[in-house]
């Protein structure tokens, strides 16, 4: 493996089959959205000129009114709930997360529920999660009616969050409705919901008034970044809840598409949303990014991810293992090699494999999600191919 800045200061590298995943680095930013950042790193601009900027790129690419960008796809979580609570009332900002006497409560279904949800909670907000988990135990056909949701919905709600996957039930549109006929907005949770490039505009499109990407993942732009697609009073309270404030008010002139001052009737503080600041380097790599994205040929990188993986499942060949292609079908996000590991054959559970991995140097991350089911995964998205030979001759020798 080729020497990396990693190993100058002394860290190890990693080699990343698992995918896009934030704890080893997300993904491998464009190299243009890179370039754009240490040109952006030379002189300065207004961080809320970049966001107004931004805000046009993301209505553009997604269909939604207008867009932010904050510290990642959580942030903009937090924001996105910061905003249905606190809509442009300045003393309500000022007080969050204290939420006493706001209506603060997120309505979603129980099998929505994740560990992202802390983000809204971040917030003030309180969870309210209906349904069940029936379908999971197999002791039903659904796990929530259309009609729960509505019926959780009262006088204390601020949203309705949902997280948007493949398989998620009810189906966005059904969910945004019942939402809309209660004058609530909907939160989506679609952060790793990329490529298709569709997906930018398909959940604005079923009725989402707040859609939050990651910039970090399949987008590839800086790791710090999220996305905030939606309309543009949930927009500007973001904006009014994020943005470095508290500025003389005669001399307060932002941008008017994100910051409305006389809905406002005052200058805002610094709010909740302060600490998921994003830098004007960020925000032009976003933007690069972004633009980028949305031109590629993704049956390209589709064809490309699925020789990576025939080609890794060929040099495990005599390997003692089962090697299993799934997904590419353009819907799930990439395809991926299952590879299996009968430790009566190897010695080895996939556990064992998986950590015996992540210990050598540089560090091998393989996807973890199957280890109990015996499985490990090579997610072909973030490696080249001569790394996926690397994770293939590792798997191999670990085992023999
Ligand atoms: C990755 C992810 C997030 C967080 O995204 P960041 O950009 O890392 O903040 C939230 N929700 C889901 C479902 C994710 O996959």
């Amino acid at each position: 493996m080729t020497e990396t800045i990693y190993d100058e200061i002394d860290v190890p590298t990693v080699v990343n089959a698992a995918g896009t995943k934030t704890r080893i680095g997300g993904s491998l930013i464009r190299s243009e959205a890179a370039d754009a950042m240490r040109s952006a790193a030379r002189s300065f601009a207004r961080i809320s000129d970049l966001q107004s900027r931004a805000s046009e790129l993301i209505a553009d690419v997604t269909g939604a009114e207008a867009g932010y960008v904050a510290s990642g796809a959580s942030a903009t979580m937090t924001l996105a709930a910061a905003a249905a609570i606190a809509g442009d009332d300045l003393g309500a900002m000022d007080r969050l997360p204290d939420t006493t006497g706001l209506a603060d409560e997120i309505v979603m279904a129980r099998t929505h529920r994740t560990s992202y949800d802390h983000a809204l909670r971040a917030a003030g907000a309180t969870i309210v999660d209906v349904g069940t988990n029936d379908h999971h135990l197999g002791t039903g056909a659904t796990n929530v009616e259309p009609w729960e949701i509505a019926d959780a919905i009262g006088e204390d709600t601020a949203a309705v969050g949902y997280v948007q996957k493949e398989y998620t039930e009810p189906p966005l549109s059904t969910v945004a409705d019942i939402a809309h006929d209660h004058d609530v907005p909907v939160i989506v949770d679609a952060a790793a919901e990329l490529p298709p490039v569709e997906n930018l505009e398909r959940f604005v499109d079923a009725g989402a008034d707040m859609v939050c990407f990651s910039g970090g993942k399949a987008i590839r732009g800086p790791q710090s970044t999220g996305i905030l697609a939606g309309r543009q009073k949930y927009v500007r309270s973001a904006a009014a809840q994020h943005l470095d404030m508290h500025a003389a008010s005669d001399a307060y002139h932002p941008p008017e598409g994100l910051v409305d001052i006389d809905a406002l009737g005052g200058v805002p503080r610094q709010g909740i949303g302060r600490g998921l600041k994003v830098g004007k380097e960020e925000l032009v790599g976003l933007v690069r990014a972004l633009e980028l994205f949305v031109e590629e040929d993704q049956a390209n990188k589709q064809t490309e991810w699925v020789a990576r993986i025939e080609r890794t499942a060929e040099q495990l060949a005599d390997a003692p293992v089962t090697t299993t292609i799934t997904g590419g079908d353009g819907v799930s996000v990439a395809p991926e090699l299952a590879v299996g590991i009968d430790p009566d054959e190897t010695g080895m559970t996939a556990t064992e494999l998986t950590g015996a991995l992540r210990r050598e140097d540089p560090r091998v991350f393989v996807g973890a999600d199957e280890i109990d089911a015996g499985l490990v995964t090579i997610n072909p998205m973030c490696l080249t191919d001569e790394e996926a030979d690397y994770v293939a001759e590792r798997i191999e020798s670990l085992l023999t």
